[in-house]
This record gives C-alpha cells, sequence and structure tokens, in this order.
C-alpha cells in the first residue's frame, strides 16, 4: 500500500506553521482517537498515520528532508508507531494531562481515557450535579459533596494480591498487557485476555477487596464555584475522580451546576434585567425610585415624561463575567400601570385632565355621580 503525502493526511498547505501543523493533528487525533472508536480498525489506521505525518512534519529536519526526498528521505529513521501507547506517550503535550486550562474543561477535559505522560490511564471520571441559588451564582460559593468513589482499597493499597504477596507477572502476555495475533501479512495487538491489560495476575487475591484491588467509599469534597457561573454549566475538578488502574491519575470530577431561577432578577449572560411598576403622575413628572439590586439597593432617576416600557440602565450593578470579564449591567424597564380602581378625589382629578385635554372619556356610572357629587358637597 503506497503510503499518502503527510500534509494530504493532516489536511494541511505545504508551507502550513508549526501551529497549523499542530491544530491540524489534534483535530485528527480527536477524531480518530481510539476510546471514540472502539474496534473501528479504520480509524486506528488513520490514528497511526495521522501521528506518523505529525512526528515528521513537527520536525523542521525531518520536514525539511521529507519535502526535498519524499518517503525516501526518510527510509533509514524509522518513522512511524506500532501501538497506541507510544503515540500517546510520544505526543503527551497533545494527549497529556487532561489538556490543561482552566476548570472549564475544553476540547479535551470532556474525553474519557486521559492518559498520563508515560502511557498509563487515567481513572474513570465522575459526575454530579450541584444545585445553588441565584445569588450564590452571581457571588460565588463553595459547596460541599458526597460522593460514592472507588478508591483503593486500604487493605491491600490497590494491587488485589493479600498481605504479604504480590502480583506476577502474567503469564500470557509477559506483562505487556497485550497479545499479538496473526492476520495475514499484519500482527494485531489486542489487549491480553487473562490480565485485562494490566500485565499482572494476582494468584493470592485480597480478602477485603477479592483482588479487585478497589473499594467503594463515600467521600466529601469541598468545591469553591466561582462568581458568575451560568445555570448548567460544566465545571471540571481536576483529579477527583477514580484513581487510574495500574497507578494512573485519578479522573476528573464534572459538577453540572443548576441555578435556581431568582423572583425579581432575569438574567441574560452577566446583564440582570427586572421590572418596576411606576404611576401615571410619577412618569409625567418625574420621580426617583429605589431599585433593589445584587448588593442591596440603589437610586433610580426617573425623568419627567418617561413612557410605559422605557428602559434604563444601572451600570455595573449585574453579574460578575465568570472569566474575569467585567461585571455586567442592571437594566430597569419601567412600566406604567394604570390604575385598575378610583377612589372619588382621583375619579374627579382624571376628569378633570380629560378636560382640560379635551378629551372624550367614558361617563360616570350612576352610582358613582352621586358619590361624586356627595364628596363636593361635602367639601
Ligand atoms: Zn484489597
Ligand atoms: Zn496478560
Amino acid at each position: 500500500m503506497a503510503k499518502r503525502d503527510y500534509y494530504e493526511v493532516l489536511g494541511v498547505a505545504r508551507d502550513a506553521s508549526d501551529d497549523e501543523i499542530k491544530k491540524a493533528y489534534r483535530k485528527m487525533a480527536m477524531k480518530y482517537h481510539p476510546d471514540r472508536n472502539k474496534g473501528d480498525h479504520q480509524a486506528e489506521e488513520k490514528f497511526k498515520e495521522a501521528a506518523e505525518a505529525y512526528e515528521v512534519l513537527r520536525d523542521s529536519d525531518k520536514r525539511s528532508r521529507y519535502d526535498r526526498y519524499g518517503h525516501d528521505g526518510l527510509a533509514s529513521e524509522g518513522i512511524g508507531f506500532s501501538n497506541f501507547e507510544d503515540i500517546f506517550s510520544h505526543f503527551s503535550d497533545i494527549f497529556g494531562g487532561g489538556g490543561g486550562g482552566g476548570i472549564f474543561d475544553g476540547i479535551f477535559g470532556g474525553m474519557g481515557g486521559r492518559r498520563g505522560y508515560n502511557g498509563v490511564r487515567a481513572g474513570a471520571s465522575l459526575k454530579c450535579r450541584v444545585s445553588i441559588s441565584f445569588k450564590e451564582a452571581a457571588f460565588g460559593c463553595s459547596k460541599t459533596i458526597d460522593l460514592r468513589r472507588s478508591e483503593l482499597c486500604e487493605k491491600c493499597s490497590g494491587t488485589g494480591a493479600a498481605s504479604g504477596s504480590q502480583p506476577t507477572v502474567c503469564p500470557s502476555c509477559n506483562g505487556q498487557g497485550q497479545v499479538y495475533r496473526s492476520q495475514g501479512f499484519f500482527s494485531v495487538a489486542t489487549t491480553c485476555p487473562q490480565c485485562n491489560g494490566a500485565g499482572k495476575v494476582i494468584k493470592n487475591p485480597c480478602g477485603s477487596c477479592r483482588g479487585s484491588g478497589r473499594e467503594v467509599k463515600n467521600v466529601r469534597i469541598k468545591i469553591n464555584i466561582p462568581a458568575g457561573v451560568e445555570d448548567g454549566t460544566r465545571m471540571r475538578v481536576a483529579n477527583e475522580g477514580e484513581p487510574g488502574p495500574q497507578n494512573g491519575p485519578r479522573g476528573d470530577l464534572f459538577c453540572y451546576i443548576m441555578v435556581k431561577p431568582d423572583d425579581f432578577f432575569e438574567r441574560h449572560n452577566d446583564d440582570l434585567y427586572c421590572e418596576m411598576g411606576i404611576t401615571f403622575s410619577q412618569a409625567a413628572l418625574g420621580t426617583e425610585l429605589e431599585v433593589p439590586t445584587l448588593n442591596g439597593h440603589a437610586r433610580l432617576k426617573i425623568p419627567r415624561g418617561t413612557q410605559s416600557g422605557q428602559i434604563f440602565r444601572l451600570r455595573g450593578q449585574g453579574i460578575k463575567n465568570v472569566h474575569g470579564h467585567g461585571t455586567g449591567d442592571e437594566i430597569v424597564k419601567v412600566l406604567v400601570h394604570t390604575p385598575r380602581k378610583l377612589d372619588a378625589k382621583q375619579e374627579a382629578l382624571f376628569r378633570q385632565l380629560a378636560e382640560i385635554e379635551d378629551k372624550n372619556v367614558s361617563p360616570h356610572s350612576k352610582g358613582m355621580f352621586d358619590k361624586l357629587r356627595d364628596y363636593f358637597t361635602e367639601e
């Protein structure tokens, strides 16, 4: 089978920068990652092919030889990878350490099968839900979470072997964790069925964990939720998942944050929205309102002639951005409330107003007219 052009494999131009090459490889590695394509041999081949292309193109020396002489220029180098573990350990900058970068996971955080630098698998990641109030989301808070989590067995320290004994090297795979089967011209590596890839077998299992090396425990974890989180945010708490097999690093804990709604405020991004009612006279003459804010109250000047639905902005009274990009505003929508019931004096004044405006209004109901007359004769 003819080897494909390395630039073509990664889908980059021949003059692509190192950064572009790395990005392109990362994309390929994600797409054909064995954890996402279990048992798909075509994906496996693509994954290896991309790794080989990246190995050459990221190295300026190998790249220039390849540019000049093609695949022949690297014939003596032993380019390429026979198994996944080689790829993972070789490119630990791509696969190692969970992808790094803050508590909100990006592309890498969501993947199972995080791997350490020496190719060992990380433990399983866990999920939990945390419900917080609107104000806790706005100001940040710390919460304790109770989890049931698989931990290393205390009695055997996770080895699974009874005290005084040690796991022994698996005879089927000689400790490799993989066995090779011939398939035509190819030799295919699969996980050793006797030791499940551990490379070790336990003759004398620990009585406490029956050889699993694990026990389920209740643990309490304190997490700090930053100010400004939104409802539905997934927060990564690094290394609070289950311990990895064969001393691999712990998986992560993913906390799904649920924010309870507030009675008064609604949130859109970092801005707070609320509504305040005012009367006709306040709208016409202007007023100063006391408006609730997250921190207490603020005075808001309503100018003369304010219309119903008009919007006012209290700068910096919104929610602090979770990534530290400033603070939102509080947006107050003013609604002019039409009185549903008028007492006699209000009725009289509104009618007087209508007269001045020379506007036609509905007449009094008879009872009301009588009451009104009584009212004026009283004076
Ligand atoms: Zn044990
Ligand atoms: Zn084995």
